[in-house]
């Protein structure tokens, strides 16, 4: 268990390090981030930023030294760094995670292994295999590059069996490695916020109900409508894959429910995830400090909800709502310290708290 006073590495400077390090710190941990943008959301609330990319083996050398822990908040952060940091100190999550969510074939796979329903899938190197998955996959589906696609980004629908749209599809991805997936017609999006201890403990909050709008979440609704069923199927998938990874920490994962209730696996984040943002409002303990306690070997906190809630991203512009915003009662305002509110940015969240439970 850390002590009070004990340091925590994060490696990346984003809102999700940001609001991991202010939890640390109302348990007394110091942060140090890792992030090569100067004045970066995470370090402007932080005690220390080794300003240098993440792969740089002497910034992670003095990260190592300086720490007790070492986690991160984004899941790209380059394996062989997380690797090597886990030779010098305690990773968590650990390394293993962030390497099967970074590759999404990998990710099916070790789904599938652990007993979790996926989309059908194909893996797709060029337009012949494109041409071919289609065949098998019902000729509807999504093209995904394998890895580094976040927000919808680095994606093609198709709904052809066409070799002009699948040569398209291909160029529009720019040749990257890529999976096609089995188009899903599910009636709803839903996330489960986990952690999971070093003894193995799980907690899972309520389940979250969640919007898209151009890829990127709008809102995330608590608690989800959807029956008993399908929330101990989400629960059951999702205690399946953290003890598969022997995972410590604070999970994201995300589902698609079928008309008759059943649930398909979409992907899962080895982090803190924007769909957990409404646990700061309506939880005794937030998804942050979760992760934390996590991490640092205390104990998981309850996870049970005193309220129904809407959690609202604000996205570029919507940053000109936050003066109405803070006139409405029951909203809880985040914002995240980025200068410039460009398309597309996640600039802060509100949480409408709309009952009490
Ligand atoms: P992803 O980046 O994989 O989470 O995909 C972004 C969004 O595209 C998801 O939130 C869904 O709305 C949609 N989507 C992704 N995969 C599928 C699929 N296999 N079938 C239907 N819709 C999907």
């Amino acid at each position: 268990m850390l002590q009070a006073g004990s340091t925590i590495g994060i490696i990346g400077g984003g809102q999700l390090g940001r609001m991991l390090a202010m939890a640390a710190a109302r348990l007394s941990f110091k942060t140090i981030i890792l992030e090569p943008q100067a004045d970066c959301p995470a370090a402007q609330v932080a005690n220390r930023q080794i300003i240098a990319a993440y792969d740089d083996r002497a910034a992670l050398q003095e990260l190592a030294e300086a720490c007790d822990v070492i986690t991160y908040e984004f899941e790209n952060v380059p394996v062989e760094a997380a690797q090597f940091l886990a030779t010098k100190t305690i990773v968590s999550p650990p390394p293993l995670a962030l390497e099967i969510s970074q590759d999404r074939v990998a990710e099916k796979q070790f789904l599938n292994e652990s007993d979790i329903a996926t989309a059908p899938w194909r893996v797709v190197d060029d337009v012949e295999d494109l041409i071919a998955a289609l065949g098998a996959l019902n000729e509807r589906g999504i093209l995904k590059t394998r890895r580094f696609g976040y927000d919808g980004k680095g994606q093609v629908r198709l709904n052809s069996l066409d070799n002009e749209a699948a040569t398209q599809a291909i160029a529009a991805i720019k040749n990257a490695p890529a999976i096609l997936e089995g188009f899903v017609e599910f009636t709803r999006e839903v996330s489960v916020i986990a952690a999971r201890d070093k003894a193995g403990n799980v907690r899972i909050y309520d389940i979250a109900e969640n919007v898209h709008k151009d890829g990127i979440l709008d809102t995330s609704t608590i608690p989800a409508e959807i029956s008993t069923d399908t929330a101990v199927a989400c629960a059951r998938a999702t205690y399946n894959l953290l003890h598969a990874l022997d995972y410590v920490g604070v999970l994201g994962f995300e589902f698609f429910v079928l008309p008759d209730g059943s649930v398909v696996a979409n992907e899962f984040a080895p982090r803190v995830h924007n769909s957990g943002h409404w646990t700061e409002a309506a939880c005794a303990v937030s998804q942050f400090e979760q992760h934390i306690r996590a991490i640092a070997g205390l104990p998981l906190g309850d996870p049970k909800r005193h309220s129904d809630c809407v959690m609202e991203n604000l996205i570029g512009d919507d940053v000109l709502k936050v003066p109405a915003i803070l006139a409405e009662s029951d909203a809880v305002l985040h914002l995240y310290g980025k200068a410039e509110a460009r398309p597309g940015r996640k600039m802060g969240h509100v949480t409408r708290i709309k009952s009490g439970k």
